[in-house]
Order: structure tokens, then sequence, then C-alpha cells
């Protein structure tokens, strides 16, 4: 396997062992505990690492990635805009309001970035197969990476999803499974099949997409004078919060940043097992036992790296927060009349977050806020039309 000179292998977040990463794939052989990539940063100068402006792919980065850009599986994921939103920010009564539109990427969302990077990780392990169950997007994402590895993609998606993504996966020559029912049915087919031979793209399964998300930081760095100081996001499994968080903590260890944003993590009311385990203190998950939110990217009811979301939002002094339903339809459709842009329902979900946290207090009027919009606007077309209907429009 060849690896970048940072990148020291995997350690098990429960056990503590390390392992070269050609000798796992995912999850400790020994306690089953969930693996992370390390890096001696310190092999690193500060100089060499970022690229100022905007990088032309997150393989722009690959110093501090596991991988070389010339051995990635690569579509050009990343290097995607920043949108400042002064009408949202007037609204809200922030002083600014940046997002990070994640849409651009090659199959329309930020799975692109950790897909390209654990599909170049199973390539290096010489496996044929790659699998997953996915809510959508990560589905589409494995499907496209998996084609240009040439490698069998086996999804498996929920009917919930929306049907052009069901149809991409198809059309990238994906295997896919349609499962009848939401997320878990979905787990639960895909836990029961023979998986010895597939490299589980999974989130927290495969440690390898958390590095592909903490390139969102390195861009975000990179393309600002100054860090927002606080920065919300949608969170599902929490890939995108983790990988962010840890690529902000690999900058100040570079001596790049000298202070962490705060992150909070934002939820629909109704699939919110992030924030209530957060608000409880406590340091592991309790499962929503009856999931339903519109926001179908968001209804994670047993995330897999719960714990791993927990302490990186504590680490950063942040919160989380839910919100309705209701409220997440009318951020998402007003920021596309107001900003013109095509924001997913997800990305509502962050900005309601936002305006609770602005009602609660927790945020200043001073303070300037990082936003991901995590996918494709468009792929929600029904629910947010739909919304207008319920308007009279
Ligand atoms: C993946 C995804 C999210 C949530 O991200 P997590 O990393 O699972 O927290 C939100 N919206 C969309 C469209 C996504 O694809
Ligand atoms: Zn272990």
């Amino acid at each position: 396997m060849e690896t970048t000179g940072a990148f020291s292998g995997v350690t098990c977040r429960d056990c503590g062992n390390h392992y070269e990463p050609a000798d796992v794939d995912c999850r400790c052989p020994e306690c089953h505990g969930l693996l992370e990539t390390v890096y001696d940063v310190d092999t690193i100068e500060s100089a060499d690492v970022l690229i100022n402006g905007t990088a032309g792919s997150l393989w722009d980065y690959d110093r501090l990635l596991p991988f070389q850009e010339s051995t990635a599986v690569s579509l050009s994921a990343g290097g995607t805009p920043l949108i400042d939103c002064p009408a949202l920010a007037a609204d809200l009564g922030v002083s600014g309001v940046s997002i990070k539109d994640e849409a651009r990427n090659p199959t329309g969302s930020i799975k692109d970035r950790e897909i390209s990077v654990a599909v170049t990780a199973a390539r290096e392990q010489g496996v044929e197969a790659v699998a997953l169950p996915a809510t959508g997007p990560a589905g589409r994402s494995a499907a496209a990476y998996a084609g240009r590895a040439d490698m069998d993609a086996h999804v498996f998606i929920p009917s919930r999803a929306p049907f052009s993504v069901k149809a991409m996966v198809n059309v990238h020559g994906g295997d896919m499974t349609v499962v009848e029912g939401r997320y878990p049915e979905a787990v639960t087919a895909y836990s029961t099949e023979d998986r010895n031979t597939w490299y589980s793209l999974a989130p927290f399964e495969t440690p390898f997409r958390v590095d592909g998300a903490k390139t969102v930081m390195y861009e975000l760095v990179a393309t600002l004078d100054e860090l927002p100081d606080a920065i919300v996001l949608p969170t599902g499994h929490g890939t995108m919060l983790v990988g962010m968080v840890r690529g902000a903590r690999e900058l100040l260890e570079i001596g790049i940043l000298d202070t962490m944003p705060e992150f909070y993590a934002a939820q629909p009311a109704g699939c919110a097992p992030i924030v209530e385990a957060y608000q409880a203190g406590a340091d592991e998950i309790e499962p929503v036992e009856t999931p339903d939110t519109i926001c179908g990217a968001l209804e994670i009811p047993d995330p897999t790296g719960g714990g791993v979301v927990l302490e990186s939002l504590r680490a950063t002094g942040g919160d989380a927060v839910e919100v309705s339903d209701h409220d997440t339809l009318a951020a998402a459709t007003d920021i596309a009349e107001t900003e013109g842009i095509e924001a997913d329902v997800s990305c509502g979900v962050a900005i309601a977050g936002l305006a609770r946290l602005r009602e609660r207090g927790q945020l200043p009027a001073e303070a300037h806020v990082g936003l991901v919009n995590p996918g494709l606007g468009a792929l929600d077309a029904d629910v947010l039309r739909s919304h207008l209907m319920g308007k009279g429009i």
C-alpha cells in the first residue's frame, strides 16, 4: 500500500491498538472498536499545507491525506465555492454568513470527498467490491467512484430516497438493493448480507471518510482571511462534523490556526439523538425509536460514530440544537428565494438551527457564521415545492 509520509496508520478508538493500514479494513480486529487515521503532523511544514485561494480538488491537500494524488481515485471533488449570504445574515441579525456549497461536487454532495478517499483506500487494499447502506447521496457517490476504480458497488438504500439518486446508482453500474422503509431497514438488509469480500464504505466503519470530510475545513481556512466564529452543521452520522473538527485540530497542531471555531450540530426534532445525548451530558447515543422527519439525509436514529461526534462537539465548546420540519422547510425555501442558493433540506436544518441559537442568545450579533450546504437542493424539489403549497403558493 502506497501512503503519504505523514500518514502513520490507524488506531482503535476503544483499545488504542495501532495497525498498519494494509492490515485492517474496517473496525478493530481485537475489540471491534472504530478505527481512526493517525498522522505525524510534526513532519509537515506549515508553509506546505494550504493552497491560497480555492483548491482545484481535495487532493491538493494530500500532504494531510493518507494517499497521494497520483494514486487517488478522483473525480476532482472539492474546491467548492464559499458563498456570502448578506440577506440571510441580515435576517438572522449576525455580521455575516458564508455557505460552503458542497452541491458542486461531481455527484452533487459532500459525500464525493469522503468516498473518493475511502474508495482509494479500498483500491489500495486490492478489494474488488465496496458496499454500504446509504440514505441516498453516499450511495450514488460510491457507485460513481467504484465504477471509476473498476470495482463493484453494493448499495442498500431505503425506498424513500429520491428517485434520481436511485436511478444514478444504476446508471453508474452499481448493484442496488432498494429496501422498503427508512435508513435503519437499509442497514438491516446490508448487515444480513454475507459481506466478507466487501470493503465497507459505511460511515465510521471505514476510518477514511472522515479524512475526506476534513478537507472542507482546509478549504475554509485557505479561502477566508478570518475563520467564522461558529460553524453550524446539519448532522446525521456526523462524518462531516467530525471531519471538519479533525481538520481544524490538525491545522492547530501545525500552527496554521490559533483558535478552534465553535461547532454546532443541528438536527431535526423528529430524529435528534445527538442533540439529546449532548444536552444530557452523555458519552454515548441513545437510539431514537421512531424517527420521523421530512429530512431523509438526517434520519439517522442510531449513528455508528455517535460517541465520536459528541466528543468532537464538546472539544470545540459548541452545542447541539434541534429544529422543527416546518422551520427547516421555511429556511430552505427562503434561502433559495433571497440568495438564489439551491440548499437541500438538511441545509435548511442548519439555517433554522442557527436562527434558534440566535433566539437563545448563544451567538452574538457580531458573529460570522459558516454553514455547509451538503447536497443538491433540487433533489428535494418535491418537499420544498409542497411547503409552498401549504402557504397557498
Ligand atoms: C451526508 C449528508 C448529510 C449529513 O452529513 P453527516 O456527515 O452524515 O452528518 C446531510 N445532508 C446531505 C444531503 C448529506 O448527503
Ligand atoms: Zn480495539
